[in-house]
């Protein structure tokens, strides 16, 4: 069955190294990420916000992580990404996830903390983890949107994780979610991080820090896709924040444009072709590559046992 996701970012916390969270939405993705992973021997993080869950369903979902999960011989861990909905986040609770996350980050900072204990207990209860949000990352996903970047505080943020006693703080230190974070270069505040890390003890989660690597941007565009403007974070600066005290990289974005370049190309180069397997095989395959990647940048390979 699945792992704690305690127990995997634990063991990566003493390690100095990072675990990949990838979010999910379908069969191909699911196996595009485990299959990356076995091929690495790399405990991994599968995901789902609640807006795979709507178009999926939790127990669909659910389903193809916890199979993946029996095949694979390396750690799993099933993760509620900006869990807002407390139907959302109950009904996750009890039917095994791994770890939740409450995204209570668009509160001030006493209903963020008020917020978050009660999950924390509900949580705690049945032995699952939570993961939860100080500061706001900017940049829009799913359902998550926010224009401006609030930075996370690090004398609030060590009150926040005493009071609420959450396993795990996304904090907010300039990445963006989305293609589309900035007008011009990523600059990740990493003297923030620092201060953050001296002052709180639990593993810290960078969201929004997708790469948009050029080159899957070109193939999209080649294929018929608008993509102008997108940024991505380079990973020289994902690997800085590693470095500095990250433990948890999450990856939706660049999943999502492999994805689009892929089936692009599937349809465009073979339009006599109309078998969804020749479709998403291609896809699942280019998929694979950027989970590959990102496992790479986490520093995890080799960190299955
Ligand atoms: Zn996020």
């Amino acid at each position: 069955m699945f792992t704690a996701t305690t127990k995997i970012l634990g063991k990566a916390q003493r390690g100095h190294y990072a675990v990949a969270h990838f979010n999910i939405n379908n069969l191909e993705m699911v196996q595009a990420i485990v299959n990356a992973a076995m091929k690495l021997k790399s405990p991994v993080i599968l995901a789902t916000s609640e807006g795979a869950i709507q178009y999926a369903g939790m127990d669909y979902l659910y389903a193809l992580a916890k199979t993946a999960s029996e095949q694979a011989n390396i750690p799993i861990a099933l993760h509620l990404d900006h869990g807002r909905d407390i139907t959302i986040i109950q009904k996750a609770i009890n039917i095994g996830y791994s770890s939740i996350m409450i995204d209570a980050s668009p509160e001030d900072f006493e209903n963020n903390i008020a917020l978050t204990k009660k999950i924390v207990q509900l949580a705690h209860r049945k032995g699952i983890s939570v993961e939860a949000e100080l500061g706001t990352i900017g940049g829009a996903e799913d359902e998550v949107s926010s224009r401006k970047i609030r930075y996370t505080d690090p004398l609030q943020a060590q009150e926040f994780v005493e009071r609420t006693g959450c396993d795990f703080l996304a904090v907010a230190i300039g990445t963006s979610h989305g293609a589309y974070k900035f007008q011009g270069e990523a600059q990740l505040q990493l003297d923030r991080l620092r201060e953050i890390r001296k002052k709180v003890r639990i593993p810290l989660v960078l969201h929004g820090a997708s790469g948009v690597p050029e080159k899957m941007v070109q193939e999209a565009q080649h294929y018929g896709a608008d993509l102008t403007g997108v940024e991505g974070i380079p990973e020289a600066q994902v690997k800085a924040a590693i470095k500095e005290g990250i433990t948890k990289v999450n990856t939706d974005t660049d999943l999502r444009l492999a994805f689009d370049a892929a089936v692009r190309k599937a349809i465009m180069t073979k339009p006599k072709d109309f078998d969804p397997r020749h479709i998403l095989a291609p896809a699942r395959e280019a998929m694979q590559k950027v989970a590959e990647q990102r496992i790479w940048v986490c520093g995890s390979v080799g960190k299955a046992r």
